[in-house]
């Protein structure tokens, strides 16, 4: 079995996913939204909370270069886009396991073919030596057959040839002759 096709092993183990999953569900729903700037601080909220009304969840101190402001944005968009980016991680793992699947049949069928084709390439030079003998034994035979008829006496013996029984052999030589073109097969 051929490892070529194998899918890469996960950056982010089942279990850390798996651990990032339950962090979400408990976490307070998405979306989350950067808030008002207050105190030289910037708000993290939840837009979705009970009776409609943003939920702090976590401030972000001033900070001289703005990154307050930066670092909310970011917390909030990483947890707005968690769910989608989970589901298209899983979609693409699914697909990933079924082009290794896919990839493990396709080495398989390429191994039968290429052992098909060591059969038939067998078969046919086996085939080319049968043929060139079949043509060899046709020419001698050709040249034994005598071209004189048969002529059979009424004990049914030909008088042409030695008083062979019928059918003498030199009649069913040229009938052999006539009938098959085995030589000419490629
Ligand atoms: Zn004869």
């Amino acid at each position: 079995m051929s490892n070529e096709h194998d899918a890469p092993a996960p950056v982010i183990e089942p279990a850390a996913l798996a651990a990032l999953r339950e962090l979400l569900d408990n976490a307070s729903p998405p979306p989350w939204d950067t808030g008002s700037r207050r105190h030289n601080a910037t708000v993290l909220a939840t837009s979705i909370a009970e009776g409609g009304v943003a939920a702090v969840v976590a401030t972000f101190p001033w900070h001289h270069d703005a990154r307050h402001y930066t670092d909310a944005l970011v917390v909030a968009a990483l947890r707005n886009a968690a769910p989608a980016l989970l589901a298209e991680l899983a979609q693409l793992r699914t697909v990933a396991a079924d082009y290794d699947a896919r990839g493990d049949a396709l080495a398989i069928a390429t191994g039968a073919l290429s052992d098909l084709r060591e059969k038939v390439t067998d078969h046919s030079a086996a085939v080319d030596s049968l043929s060139s003998e079949n043509a060899q034994l046709r020419l001698l035979v050709a040249e034994l057959t005598d071209d004189d008829p048969c002529r059979y006496d009424h004990h049914g013996y030909c008088q042409a040839h030695s008083l062979d029984e019928a059918p003498c052999p030199h009649a069913r030589a040229k009938e052999l002759l006539a009938e098959s073109p085995g030589a000419d097969r490629g």
